[in-house]
């Protein structure tokens, strides 16, 4: 990077840091993307005329609000909700909705930051919003998660809309908690639409939608992979989550030829050197899903595998890691060790899971690695896929389904080859997301003028 974007850089993070005070999260996505598209940026300077980037880490609107409730003991319950609506440049705001005790406004505006790149990514006309609670519904009864859910949407409901925005799931919300969300969205609006994605599939539900954003992280591996000649067939794998996300990207990587060794959760993580299975997974989803436990029960059922409280899954030997549970959960002691045993890819399924020392190891070290706003799309792209299905009342089939979403995450890898390409011949995916996610929502921010 020359002296004159450098500076660039360094002044507007310093500016973005004092109008936001303490929001680390949102600071950290914001200077990724800023090291990647400055040199770009430099080059047009209309773009800098313009403001284009200093308008897109201003949030068009922020929702901050209320969601009071009461406990099964009877006990009034008072939690915080958001909506980060981004960026609306391409197309109707779009991005998932999080329900976690760690919720907070930084963790809401890095994730919505992350998504209008990511949308834009896919192709598809979609802008960028996140949305959430520090309401975690672990350890709840399923009435109160359906009292919260309809506080929530109580409110959230006069901001949203089919044409206007339309959330889908994240972290702690599920099949259960959209259902509860769009029950009551109907019930105030008065009409069945497409306001929310990740529905059940009797009511407006794309097919492939929970499986598609682990599938999706994988077809991107496939992708990664091939360029050195490799495949998931007989590769060591590590997967950090036990959610939907990490569910999905097992079942993926295994069907694909895989030894699958880790799944962890918030609380530690399980050893399965034999791998998993299909019999092994589906406890895993019934253990999940059904009845809301814990990973620790895995190695109570199968002995063969050996449970770590209170620790990550890094530091086993894998070929392949895939991250996806939560933002930051690989750091550089992780991603020391991961390099130093062998793994030479990793593809990231959660948000942002990979801190930037992290990242800068496995640069440095030319591993392939590529950023969750590339690696994920395949989530919020079938949510595209919903939405089209919900505008022309059909519904498609697996095959459907499967085929548009193995050729939206080609895509995107090629645009990541294209934008991210080194001159030793090294594929920077983040540079090559970042600047190919930016060039869309950036042009379409000029054309529509000052607003
Ligand atoms: P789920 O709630 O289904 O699963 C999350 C998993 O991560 C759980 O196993 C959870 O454990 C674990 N986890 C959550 N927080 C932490 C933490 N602080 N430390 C360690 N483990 C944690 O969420 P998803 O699978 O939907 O989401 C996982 C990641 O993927 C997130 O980063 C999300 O933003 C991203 N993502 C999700 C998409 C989707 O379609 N669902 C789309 C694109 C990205 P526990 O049960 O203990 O909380």
């Amino acid at each position: 990077m020359d002296k004159q974007t450098r500076q660039y850089v360094d002044k507007f993070m310093a500016e973005l840091i004092r109008k936001n005070p303490g929001e680390k999260e949102f600071h950290q996505a914001v200077s990724e993307v800023v090291e990647s598209v400055a040199p770009y940026i430099m080059k047009y300077p209309y773009l800098r005329e313009q403001k284009v980037l200093e308008r897109m880490v201003e949030p068009e609107r922020v929702i901050m609000f209320r969601v009071p409730w009461v406990d099964d003991q009877g006990e009034v319950q008072i939690n915080r909700g958001f909506r980060v609506q981004m960026n609306s440049a391409i197309g109707p705001y779009k991005g998932g909705i999080r329900f976690h005790a760690s919720v907070t406004l930084s963790i809401m505006k890095f994730l919505a930051f992350e998504q209008t790149f990511k949308n834009s990514l896919t192709t598809l006309p979609m802008g960028g919003a996140k949305g959430g609670s520090d309401f975690s519904p672990r350890g709840k009864s399923d009435a109160e998660v359906m009292r919260f859910c309809q506080s929530f949407m109580s409110e959230l409901f006069r901001h949203i809309g089919a044409d206007t925005d339309v959330p889908a799931g994240d972290i702690g919300v599920g099949g259960r908690e959209v259902g509860y969300l769009f029950g009551q969205y109907k019930r105030l609006r008065d009409e069945f639409t497409g306001t929310l994605t990740g529905k059940g599939q009797y009511w407006g539900g794309s097919r492939l939608r929970p499986e598609a954003t682990g599938y999706g992280a994988c077809y991107f591996a496939q992708e990664m992979l091939a360029t050195r000649g490799k495949s998931f067939e007989g590769q060591t794998v590590c997967i950090s989550g036990a959610g939907n996300v990490a569910q999905y990207a097992a079942q993926k990587a295994m069907r694909l030829g895989a030894k699958v060794v880790t799944l962890s959760d918030s609380d530690g993580f399980m050893y399965d050197p034999e791998g998993l299975t299909e019999e092994k997974l589906n406890f895993v989803f019934e253990l999940k899903n059904i009845r809301r436990g814990r990973i620790s029960e895995y190695v109570k059922r199968f002995p063969s595998a050996q449970y770590f409280a209170s620790e990550r899954p890094w530091r086993i030997k894998c070929d392949i890691a895939m991250p996806c549970a939560t933002q930051n959960e690989i750091e550089k002691d992780d991603a020391e060790r991961l390099v130093n045993n062998g793994c030479y890819c990793v593809t990231e399924g959660a948000n942002m899971p990979s801190t930037p020392e992290a990242i800068a190891i496995f640069q440095n070290a030319k591993i392939l690695y590529s950023p969750g706003k590339a690696s994920n799309a395949g989530g919020v792209a079938t949510s595209g896929l919903e939405m089209t299905q919900n505008s022309i009342r059909q519904s498609w089939t697996s095959e459907e389904v499967d085929a548009h979403l193995h050729r939206i995450m080609s895509d995107i890898h090629a645009a990541c080859i294209k934008y991210g390409t080194e001159e030793d011949g090294y594929i920077n995916y983040v540079k090559g997301a970042n600047i190919a996610g930016f060039i869309k929502v950036a042009n379409a921010m000029v054309e529509q003028g000052i607003v």
